[in-house]
């Protein structure tokens, strides 16, 4: 039986622990302390000639956003599509994360993109980076991307030319053309941050972020070959979220020795992975496959419910136990605050369990009661491995558990922690990226649409769009990114083919009805936005929760963030709401010229 009064004073006490007055302020750029650090260590960069030309549409972003998008131009026929990318290939989040033991957490066959259109069958439930790199580029193959693409490329400057109805894209490597139209895909969690502890440019051994792994110093490769160069090597990683999780065991494996400096321990549930059968898989493979297991599983983690869980995982078991507990009651019983009071229970029971595995499979019991995670399971992103929790079983691997605090100093040999020095060859930063700084800072631009305005000065009282898309102001640009629209977090690539698909249908439309600009009609944009704030707002800015970039560090929300909102009937309804909105020929909102 769980004491609830007790459960939440225990997460209160540690939430404490953990808060920072300083928030964000605590970490630091990259860019501007270690701008070497953002090396790109995976593909040599080839000087070229600047380009000066003019295509139909530029893609900003070459990850799943900007392949979704491309895609599905591609298929409605608009071929002439430029990539602009940051990285050396296509990929994004998957160019750059090529850390030991990357793979996704969700489930393949519905977070990899465009499988029915590529005809990629996945090799395991939850793929690795490599096979969803190479899908990836199979994209970029099978849509011709790749033809005009223009990589080791960041846009400097995007800007709108009323009289010629173009945008003018400058990069950092002198090009200057324009496009008919611009799609913006920059991602999320683009900017790799570093924490802001004293000392940290005084160390004299090697240190790198784990989206920049550096194989060359630990040998061994992003397709599992072993890290025989830190055989002899004191190696220590600091933090323990999502990445750490799924790298730890790694270099538990191969380090001479590991110490694992953590702050707030993640939760981790069991990963149960396993090969896809391909006979299985061709017996779902019918036409339209993937996106009905896409809104099946959708259905599965909203609380509307789905009539089965074909995915079956992590994602889905908390839905189900509050689905379950739901129907527990009678239907007059349905009401929004009994929801809420059996999804509460329903997460203590799941965290409970998810404690009890960190103790029964970490031997040492310090060292398990040190990794169990005292917060509801949403305040972070819920992990899931069957090797992480093992790795503190093996001699050579420490665990340092700063209870809340964090890193103290670093100095020219090691890692002060708890008024203890940890003398280690290599520090490896997993700590993250930046959530919450300005977009234009993260994205490097910031769009110049009608007047001179930038889009940081349209939204300077918060986001303003039409499905998230579309901004009045802004003709012929496109946004692709989920606020404002199905805010579908736990599978994001179900948003880019989604968006995509909308993108291309309004594209065609001008394309076929010669049309020059479309921008979102300033009065349905307002619209659109009352009708977004009237929901229940972010599921993730919990204020009572462990500080962390799902919550602004526990630090006070500014106004303009409660902006940020999806759909208010979930996601599933908001993709439905867009298919029957971009079929029916009208473009309702969007103005033309
Ligand atoms: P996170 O931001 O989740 O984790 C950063 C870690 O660094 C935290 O453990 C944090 O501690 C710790 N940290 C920061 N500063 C200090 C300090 N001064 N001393 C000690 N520790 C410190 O970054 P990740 O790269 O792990 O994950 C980011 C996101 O990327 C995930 O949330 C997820 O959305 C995505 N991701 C997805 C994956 C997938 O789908 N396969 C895999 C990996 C990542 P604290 O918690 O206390 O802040």
């Amino acid at each position: 039986m769980i004491d609830r009064d007790a459960l939440l004073e225990k997460y209160r006490l540690e939430r404490d622990k953990r808060l920072r007055p300083e928030g964000n302020a605590q970490y630091v750029r990259v860019a501007t302390h270690f701008p070497h650090m953002l090396d790109d260590p995976y593909t040599p960069r080839a000087e070229r000639a600047p380009v000066t030309d003019h295509v139909r549409f530029a893609m900003v972003g070459g990850g799943f956003a900007g392949l979704c998008t491309g895609a599905r131009l591609a298929q409605a026929g608009i071929t002439d599509v430029r990539i602009i990318e940051a990285g050396g290939d296509v990929g994004g989040t998957w160019y750059w994360n090529r850390y030991p033991g990357a793979q996704c957490d969700t489930a393949s066959i519905i977070y990899m993109p465009l499988l029915e259109e590529t005809g990629h069958v996945p090799t395991e439930k939850y793929a690795h980076a490599p096979e969803i790199l190479a899908q990836a580029k199979k994209i970029a193959r099978t849509f011709n991307l790749y033809d005009k693409a223009l990589f080791h490329t960041e846009v400097e400057r995007l800007s709108w030319d009323e009289a010629r109805k173009v945008w003018l894209i400058e990069t950092d490597r002198g090009d200057k053309f324009t496009a008919d139209f611009v799609g913006v895909g920059t991602g999320p969690l683009n900017v790799p941050k570093l924490p802001g502890i004293p000392g940290i440019e005084t160390f004299k051994g090697h240190q790198f972020h784990t989206s920049r792994w550096d194989y060359g110093y630990t040998g061994g490769s992003a397709e599992g070959a072993p890290m025989d160069r830190l055989a002899n090597k004191r190696v220590a990683i600091i933090g323990t979220g999502a990445t750490a999780v799924q790298c730890v065991p790694h270099l538990a494996r191969d380090s001479g020795e590991l110490f694992v400096f953590q702050r707030t321990p993640s939760s981790v549930d069991v990963r149960a992975n396993a090969p896809i059968d391909p006979d299985w898989f061709q017996s779902i493979a019918t036409p339209g496959w993937q996106t009905r297991w896409l809104e099946n599983f959708a259905a599965n983690v909203g609380m509307g419910g789905a009539a089965e869980d074909w995915v079956q995982d992590g994602w889905t078991d908390l839905s189900r136990r509050i689905r379950a507990r739901v129907m527990q009651l009678p239907p007059t019983e349905w009401t929004p605050d009994n929801i809420m009071k059996v999804w509460e229970m329903a997460d203590h029971e799941k965290m409970s369990e998810i404690r009890e595995r960190a103790v029964t499979v970490v031997e040492d019991r310090q060292t398990g009661e040190a990794l169990q995670a005292w917060y509801r399971q949403l305040c972070k992103r819920p992990c899931f491995h069957d090797q992480y929790l093992q790795a503190f079983n093996r001699p050579t691997v420490t665990l340092v558990h700063t209870d809340g605090q964090g890193v103290g100093r670093i100095d020219e040999t090691g890692i002060w922690a708890g008024g203890q020095h940890h003398a280690v060859d290599c520090i490896i930063h997993s700590t993250g990226f930046e959530v919450g700084t300005p977009t234009e800072e993260r994205a490097g631009f910031d769009p110049v649409g009608i007047g001179g305005q930038t889009l940081s000065q349209a939204w300077a009282d918060g986001m303003q769009t039409l499905h998230g898309l579309n901004s009045a102001g802004f003709p012929n640009l496109f946004l692709i990114q989920f606020a404002q629209a199905a805010n579908f977090i736990v599978n994001v690539p179900h948003n880019w083919m989604e968006t995509g698909s909308t993108v291309a249908s309004i594209v065609r439309h001008m394309t076929d009805a010669g049309l020059a600009t479309v921008e979102a009609d300033a009065d349905a944009q307002a619209a659109w936005v009352q009708l977004l704030l009237q929901g229940p707002g972010m599921m993730i800015n919990n204020p009572d929760c462990t500080p962390g970039y799902y919550n602004n560090e526990g630090q006070p929300m500014d106004d303009r963030a409660r902006y940020a909102v999806g759909y208010p009937a979930g996601p599933n309804a908001f993709f439905s709401y867009m298919k029957g909105w971009r079929s029916d020929g009208q473009f309702k909102g969007l103005r033309f010229g």
